[in-house]
């Protein structure tokens, strides 16, 4: 097993792509390249908090000793890294927000596995970089663990995302205001390892053809599909391209759903061209279902990152990914006609997923009525999500009147619903035990179907505040507890965690709002 300190990185993109190689810190704008060398600041005492030993196990990478952990504390580098931030921009709430960039995260090379696999290796709050702008390039413990275990969590959900390796304390103090309200203070200093084969975003082809820069527009791209997308060649192939990142971010869109999971800032410079869930900041899962639920208090006014409005947001991001790549084409409508496909390929792909959630054989065009309704009910009572699907799984089919059926989904309540609700709930119920009894598969099999597609462990944001709390005060028992729980987030092994988020954590800090700050 090689180590970080031994390994030989590779830096395919540095030495394809121009850079700027000053390696100065100074915020600017850095016209005609792709990336800026900066090398990070070093902390006070990087401690090892975590280390995920199944990733490094696929990426075949030992067990890191103290010199391994100066290098995650950004306080060492391997001679074969160059270290660099990635040159973005982005629209950010809708608008454009022109140059953004890597400004607290600094990719230190690529590491291969033997079976020729590479992942970048990415530290995230390793200190600035010339696009910080205002920020100092850091993060905190906070939001350090909330992307360690979330990212950890998708990935055992099954969902794409980016992983993380690593977290290390810095021994550092990091000042945060934490609601942008005039009330900064101190906290611990984080990094996280985290891992991609590639951290690329819509935002760094928009940078591009923001910046007119043809040629490195048309370098990144080929570029792209030949490392990332190599089954993709002839002379159609950079639309085919486009229609597979279409393709990818609509399934990415399913699968937040499936979930209950809102991402909370999805701006175009937090959009993997790859389709994966990509920086984990104010996110949530659904606790109560709430089509117009943002955990993101930035996001408060408009909405516009809320769980319902995700899918409609990754076509309108879509939308500005075709408008940079457009001048790579001579009939830019065959984008057009690629980006329209995304509701079909969306709702295709939905409708199985939701078919699958509920048990059914297959997706009938009947059954949509059956879906619109499970939503509405579900909506309208704000059940909690996660613990509804459990109890419909498990539905007994002697629960046919109303007060049955309330009874049975009882623990999924956080209010009790009212008499039109109740009746609501009925009918929906009634609707559904129609369906499944036409079903052609028999009823374990839907069962077991249900099991699969329903989570029935989510790391739920009042747990994270817990841990961090504890981790606060040096306590990790909660910290390893959610660790574990993560990896099996369909079984019951963790069922001590099967419950209501708690009263205290309803308006909580940290739990049901979030800001950006991290
Ligand atoms: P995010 O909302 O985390 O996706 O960040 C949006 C932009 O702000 C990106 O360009 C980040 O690199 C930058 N950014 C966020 N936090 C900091 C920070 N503490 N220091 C420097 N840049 C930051
Ligand atoms: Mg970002």
């Amino acid at each position: 097993m090689e180590k970080l300190s031994t390994k030989t990185f590779k830096n395919e993109f540095i030495t394809t792509f121009d850079g700027d190689e000053s390696g100065n810190f100074p915020p600017r704008q850095t016209p005609g390249v792709l990336y800026s060398k900066a090398i990070p600041t070093p902390v006070k005492n990087p401690e090892l908090l975590a280390w995920s030993d199944e990733l490094a196990e696929e990426l075949q990478i030992g067990q890191p000793n103290e010199k391994d952990i100066n290098i995650i504390g950004g306080n060492v580098l391997n001679p074969s890294m160059y270290p660099y931030a990635a040159c973005y921009a982005g629209h950010q709430f809708g608008n454009w927000a022109g140059q953004l960039g890597d400004g607290r995260a600094i990719t230190l090379g690529e590491w291969e596995n033997s079976n020729k696999a590479i992942y970048e290796l990415q530290l995230k709050g390793a200190g600035p970089t010339p696009y910080s702008r205002r920020g100092d390039g850091r993060a905190v413990l906070r939001s350090s663990v909330r992307e360690y275990l979330m990212s950890e969590a998708m990935f055992h959900l099954g969902i794409p995302t980016t992983r993380a390796l690593a977290l290390v304390t810095t021994g550092d103090q990091v000042m945060r205001d934490l609601f942008y309200d005039g009330n900064a203070a101190y906290e611990k200093g984080a990094i996280v390892l985290r891992t991609a084969p590639s951290f690329l975003r819509f935002g760094n082809f928009e940078m591009l053809a923001a910046r007119q820069e043809i040629p490195q527009l048309e370098k990144l791209t080929s570029w792209t599909i030949e490392r990332f997308f190599p089954h993709l060649t002839g002379a159609n192939k950079t639309l085919a391209w486009f229609e597979e990142v279409v393709d990818k971010t609509a399934s990415l869109m399913v699968e937040w759903i499936r979930v209950g999971f809102v991402h909370g800032v999805m701006n175009t410079d937090n959009m993997s061209i790859l389709g994966l869930t990509i920086d984990y900041g104010p996110f949530s899962f659904l606790d109560q279902y709430d089509l117009e639920f943002t955990p993101n208090t930035t996001d408060l006014p408009g909405r516009r990152y809320a769980y319902g409005r995700q899918p409609s947001i990754g076509y309108w991001n879509l939308g500005c990914l075709a408008s940079a790549i457009a001048p790579l084409f001579e009939q830019p409508e065959q984008l057009s006609a690629a980006l329209e496909n995304y509701k079909t390929i969306y709702f295709s792909k939905y409708h199985a997923m939701m078919a699958d959630k509920l048990g059914l054989d297959e997706f009938k065009a009947a059954d949509q009525e059956l879906i619109e309704t499970v939503e509405k009910t579900l909506n309208l009572l704000k059940s909690d999500m996660t613990i509804f699907y459990q109890l419909l799984i498990t539905l007994p089919a002697e629960a046919t009147t109303e007060d049955l059926i309330s009874i049975h989904f009882s623990p999924s309540f956080y209010e009790l619903p009212n008499k039109v609700n109740q009746q609501e709930l009925y009918q929906t119920i009634n609707a559904y035990q129609k369906i499944i009894s036409e079903n052609q598969i028999s009823p374990e099999a839907s069962q077991e179907l249900m099991r699969k597609s329903n989570p029935r462990f989510i790391l739920r944001n009042y747990l994270l505040l817990q841990a961090i709390q504890e981790l606060e005060k040096g306590e990790q028992t909660l910290f390893i507890k959610l660790q574990e729980a993560l990896k099996t987030p369909y079984s019951t092994a963790h069922d001590e965690f099967f419950k209501l988020r708690p009263e205290w954590a309803n308006d909580q800090p940290g739990s049901s709002t979030l800001s950006c700050s991290s």
